[in-house]
């Protein structure tokens, strides 16, 4: 059976949150929640959300995540490098926001990633791998042809490297090494725009044809 993924658009810069839900059993695990969303809230409605599943601790991909917690004690996940992060908005970059958003401070996450990990989620095999250059701990969560790339990589666009811990060179390692390895056909659904798939991306994303 396929994954059931719905998409919601959260936050002052539109952000994609993802909630992925296993019909059988009714397990749910959320994906960059980046803002409260009400019709998120109803979509949990009857399932049980487990995880929260975090890309990269910027405050557009993390500002919901203590209110899916108060409401379901799910467990977050993050990489060890931006576990301080989540709680800070120097370094989420919420305070930089100024009146657009307010300071951003989630706590620590609960699961401490180091990428690499393999793993049982939904009853799908998940792997994590460690995707640096957007910021220095920023994950992607592998569910066999179904990946969540964060701001690692968009639809004929890749992630911004000028703010704080960013380097260009590393991120395209990074979607060279991890992205770029997958099959033509696996599905790419990015923190922020249209999904978008790896062939499509090989072929076709100005800032990979070199
Ligand atoms: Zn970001
Ligand atoms: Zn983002």
């Amino acid at each position: 059976m396929a994954l059931n993924i719905r998409t919601f658009v959260v936050g002052p810069i539109e952000t994609n949150c993802y909630l992925v839900v296993d019909d059988k059993n009714k397990n749910a695990v959320v994906v960059d929640p980046g803002d409260t969303c009400a019709e998120l809230e109803e979509a949990l409605d009857g399932v049980t959300l487990t995880d929260i599943l975090v890309t990269h601790a910027h405050f557009d991909h993390i500002a919901g995540v203590s209110r899916l917690v108060e409401l379901t004690g799910a467990r977050v996940w993050a990489h060890h490098l931006e576990a301080d992060w989540l709680d800070d908005p120097a370094r989420n970059l919420s305070a930089a926001m100024g009146e657009y958003t307010p300071a951003v401070r989630v706590g620590r996450p609960s699961v401490l990633l180091q990428g690499g990990e393999t793993t049982t989620l939904l009853e799908r095999s998940l792997r994590v791998a460690h995707t640096p250059g957007h910021t220095p701990g920023h994950v992607i969560y592998i569910f066999d042809d179904v990946v969540f790339v964060g701001d690692l990589i968009f639809c004929a666009s890749v992630g911004r490297t000028d703010f704080p811990g960013g380097d260009s060179r590393t991120l395209l390692e990074s979607i060279r090494d991890q992205v770029l390895s997958l099959p033509d056909e696996t599905r790419l659904l990015p923190g922020h725009g249209p999904w978008t798939t790896v062939g499509h991306e090989r072929q076709n994303n100005p800032f990979l044809l070199y």
